[in-house]
């Protein structure tokens, strides 16, 4: 089946819309569908160069077309899906038999539609029976999540069309450079950055810092890890400076004397010395979030992804709290989901304290609901398991996971200290990963299913914004590869679960749907017609609803209706300073790459822009460590030690050394990242970790 197809880009939550139209016989050599950017409100027609060449993933030589499975040489070999779905089958069940069925583990990903997420979290507790499933959304936005469950009740990136943001005045970016992750975003900064209220935070002089250039707005650029104590400065000034909106505060929200007194010490010269940003900068700023309408606070990763991401984004919330901006009508706050299904990855079960329609996975009546959807008694759902990093540390260990599931991840590059990871996977009796490719994780597997990709399937995803899109077919995919869906539903088969895993994605979507009801995420309003007629979905839609493009109008999602400021205090033992003779690691991303690089690293186009990782490092760095640009360069620390070329730039401060994050092998910047994390969230350290930097000689 070929056909022109409406739907959106498979990489990042902004998922721009485009059309897909299938190759004619002539110009298939290259790729099987050609790529149209389509009008759509967040990306307007636009597309970034990852969008663009996102068809040549399909019939990329490196593509998986059967099951493999490692020999008794030690050697992946092609087998029928027969004998691999047996042996994976007969390998659970022993492996279950022998260790109980917390032995077994799921990894989902924050890429996968919301049929998949949602029957993944149903397979791991009934047909496995276990609760160790937990995704690689706990490495991206899980301490963002958390921080707006704790002030407002409810977790939605953003609690506003995207659109709203091109009346503002005022945008104060905090750790996101949209203008590389997802350029079509910049579109709606063009009101604030005309308007002089652009304003950027981030330690990299990055392409959407650049933004600023201009001389209208502004670009802070704060010692890595003081990113709490510039937001604690910033409440202060607001405070002491009779900038809150006193009646919101009084009329919405709870607990503005606690704050008060949290921020007391943190005077603006003292914010000052700490974060290198000028009082004065930081005076400006406070007075012209508070000067009037249209300003809106954006967090990303850069905030976020720190064993202090949670308090950090509470205190960015509490900042805008004060302003009062949360609500009122053409401001708020919101935070910048990544993965493209980033959103509808979290809220239908994939994480490891919850269930369907972001549920809490303790709570009786949640359970009560969701097991009467998939015909069980609610004690046959198994309780709160553990998230991502502690599940990846007990691979191999006595009570620990003996056999992994991975789905939409490359975990082995994109999660921290992965030597170590490495290690435990190697202690495993059975890794299976489902992957188009033979990734870095996949390669280590003892079975790889191939599945179909995105231009191949059917389904949903949920955008940045809250609005659940359809994912449509064009092509049909490779005789070899299966759909997820249909490999969950012929394990569960083999397995013996008598439970309904469908294969059909909007007979999912519908079980989905009724799963999803009364619950936060509440699903119950959409379905598939509706969406295929272009009506706009916002959650929560309740059925016979017209759901919520925008939340908190007139009340927060605490049963009392009001948002919790929350004091949080700065933790000296989460950023250590770095001696003398290290400097601070920040990692990131390419405008070129996506996540652990595992598709846009087989893009040629892509890969050729940027086939290596390389450490960016201030001229004065460079010169003090005896580098010249281009030379190659170690990056150590106790974890390992990457190599890679270097390259000068003032863009960085001189205390930092900047790594991108897409790269396998010796040149994953996870080797030097630590495995602590957020007491929280369980968000990794990605940001402050200490390494030294050496020259290497070449011969
Ligand atoms: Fe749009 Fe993101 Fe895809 Fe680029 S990667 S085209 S910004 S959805």
């Amino acid at each position: 089946m070929s056909r022109s197809a409406d739907t959106h880009c498979p990489y990042c939550a902004l998922q721009c819309a485009m059309t897909l139209t299938p190759a004619t016989a002539t110009d298939a050599s290259t790729a099987p569908v050609t790529v149209g950017g389509r009008d759509f409100p967040t990306n307007r027609g636009g597309l970034c160069k990852k969008g663009w060449t996102s068809a040549e993933l399909l019939r990329a030589p490196s593509r998986l077309g059967a099951p493999l499975v490692r020999a008794t040489d030690g050697v992946l070999r092609e087998t029928s899906w027969e004998d691999a779905l047996d042996h994976v089958a007969a390998s659970l069940r022993s492996i279950r038999g022998s260790h109980g069925a917390d032995a077994v583990g799921v990894f989902g990903g924050g890429g996968l539609t919301n049929e998949k997420a949602y029957l993944l979290g149903k397979f791991a507790r009934l047909a496995l029976g276990t609760s160790r499933i937990d995704y690689n959304g706990r490495y991206c936005m899980s301490s963002a999540a958390a921080a707006g469950n704790r002030a407002f009740g409810v977790d939605r990136g953003l609690p506003f069309p995207l659109e709203d943001l091109d009346d503002a005045e005022t945008i104060l970016l905090l750790g996101t450079n949209v203008a590389e992750t997802m350029p079509p975003f910049i579109g709606h900064l063009a009101g604030a950055q005309a308007a002089g209220g652009l304003v950027v935070v981030d330690p990299r002089r990055t392409a959407t810092a650049r933004l600023t250039d201009d001389g209208k707005g502004l670009h802070l650029q704060p010692m890595p890890g003081t990113d709490l104590a510039l937001l604690l400065g910033l409440i202060h000034i607001v405070i002491a400076e009779r900038l809150v909106d006193l009646d919101y505060v009084a009329a919405r929200t709870v607990g503005y004397d606690a704050i008060r007194r949290s921020v007391a010490s943190w005077w603006p010269e003292r914010v000052q010395s700490t974060t290198g940003v000028p009082a004065l900068t930081l005076r400006r700023l406070a007075r012209r979030l508070a000067s009037g309408d249209g300003v809106y606070i954006l967090t990303g990763r850069g905030v976020e992804q720190h064993v202090d991401g949670t308090d950090t984004a509470t205190a960015a919330i509490n900042l805008a709290l004060l302003l009062g901006l949360p609500g009122r009508p053409g401001s708020g706050y919101g935070t910048l989901t990544g993965q493209g299904n980033g959103q509808g990855g979290r809220e239908h079960g994939q994480k490891c304290d919850q269930l369907p329609g972001y549920r809490k996975i303790t709570d009786p009546e949640a359970r009560a609901h969701v097991a009467r959807v998939w015909g069980v008694p609610p004690t046959e759902i198994p309780g709160p398991g553990v998230p991502a990093v502690e599940l990846l540390q007990s691979l191999g260990e006595p009570g620990g996971v003996r056999a992994l599931l991975v789905h939409g991840s490359n975990l082995v590059v994109s999660s921290p200290n992965v030597a170590n990871v490495r290690a435990r996977i190697a202690a495993l009796d059975l890794l299976v990963v489902c992957d188009f490719f033979l990734s870095e994780t996949a390669a280590l597997a003892d079975v790889v299913l191939p599945i179909p990709q995105w231009a191949e399937e059917e389904g949903t995803m949920t955008s940045l914004e809250g609005r659940v899109i359809r994912r449509r077919r064009a092509i049909t995919p490779p005789g070899g590869v299966r759909d997820e869906l249909w490999i969950l539903a012929e394990l569960a088969r083999r397995l013996e679960c008598t439970a309904t895993f469908d294969v059909d994605p909007e007979l999912v979507f519908e079980e989905l749907r009724r799963a999803s009801e009364g619950g936060i995420a509440d699903y119950s309003g959409i379905d598939y017609a509706m969406l295929d007629r272009g009506e706009a979905a916002y959650w929560p839609f309740p059925r016979g609803s017209t759901g919520t493009p925008r939340l908190f109008a007139d009340r927060f999602a605490h049963s009392d209706g009001l948002a919790r400021l929350v004091p949080v205090s700065v933790r000296a033992s989460a950023h250590p300073a770095p001696l003398p003779d290290e400097l601070t690691l920040v990692t990131g991303r390419l405008l070129e790459h996506y996540q652990s690089g595992a598709q846009t690293r087989r893009v040629p186009e892509l890969a050729d822009a940027q086939p290596e990782a390389r450490a960016a490092m201030h001229p004065s760095t460079a010169e003090r460590l005896g580098v010249a640009d281009g030379e190659l360069v170690e990056l150590s620390n106790a974890r390992g030690a990457v190599r890679c070329r270097a390259r000068l730039t003032t863009d960085l401060r001189p205390d930092a050394v900047f790594l991108p994050f897409h790269y396998g092998d010796g040149q994953a910047a996870n080797l030097l990242t630590s495995d602590a994390v957020d007491p929280v969230s369980a968000m990794p350290e990605f940001k402050t970790n200490l390494v030294r930097l050496a020259r290497v000689i070449e011969i």
